[in-house]
């Protein structure tokens, strides 16, 4: 199984785990390479590690590949062992970030319990939504476009490359992913709504949901995840 790139860094404060919500399009892949970043945490897309399995030709990659292409989601069964098995690794020990999971009541369910196993180690999630209306979502989704080499995001309309079609940094040619060809899109957002979308109340109702403003600029939305990752840390820090 591919379970991503580990990344090591420098001993830092313990962050815990951050559990980063949002609809298809709401910037969680943008917003959660720049709070890895600041916070010295790795990212955990499942989105991205599921992509890497199907590029590599795996057994999981096998399964999720045409639930994939359709917009749907991959069954539950098969993130559970990626998910533990990635936040198992050294790199992880002060903290990381989930992009991308959980995405179903069930997903969520489960990882209360992963956390409640992994107690003693970790601060409990901070669970961060990023907002976002259906129109804008669209508009977004249609105009993305992503590097093959390095997964750098880009869109046509809103933050387009200094060349057209072409990655700043690498120079590949910029590829549409499948899963944002129109009719797909309309598919992962219905998923969306019917199985992501009641993960807001789950986290209420826990008290745990920091709620932003994703129609900000990138950089703004950045600012409002610090703020609130930290003032959630310091809560949580204070209360042990
Ligand atoms: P993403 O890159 O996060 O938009 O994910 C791309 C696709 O991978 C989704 O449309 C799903 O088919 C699958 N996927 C990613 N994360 C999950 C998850 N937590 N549960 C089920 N399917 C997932």
């Amino acid at each position: 199984m591919v379970t991503g790139p580990s990344t090591t860094t420098a001993v830092q404060k313990a962050v815990g785990p951050v559990v980063l919500l949002g609809p298809p399009g709401a910037g969680k892949g943008t917003q959660a390479k720049r709070i890895a970043e600041h916070f010295g945490i790795p990212q955990i897309s499942t989105g991205d590690i599921l992509r890497a399995n199907v590029a590599a030709g795996t057994e999981l990659g096998k399964q999720a590949k045409s639930v994939m292409e359709s917009g749907n989601l991959v069954p539950d069964e098969l993130l559970f062992g990626m998910v533990s098995a990635r936040v198992g690794e050294a790199d992880c020990a002060r903290g990381y970030i989930l992009d991308g999971f959980p995405r179903t009541l069930a997903q969520a369910e489960w990882l209360d319990k992963f956390f409640q196993n992994q107690r003693d180690a970790q601060l409990p999630p901070v669970v961060v939504d990023i907002q976002v209306g259906y129109n804008e979502l669209l508009g977004r989704l249609t105009g993305r476009r992503t590097c093959p080499t390095c997964g750098r995001i880009y869109n046509v309309h809103l933050s387009p490359p200094k060349v057209e079609g072409l990655c700043d940094v690498e120079g590949s040619k910029l590829v549409t992913r499948k899963d944002d060809e129109e009719t797909v899109i309309a598919e992962r957002l219905k998923a969306y709504e019917r199985q992501t979308a009641p993960l807001t109340d789950y986290y209420k109702s826990q008290g745990r949901l920091l709620i932003l403003d994703g129609s900000r600029s990138i950089d703004e939305v950045t600012s409002q995840a610090f703020q609130a990752i930290e003032k959630a840390r310091e809560k949580n820090v204070g209360q042990r």
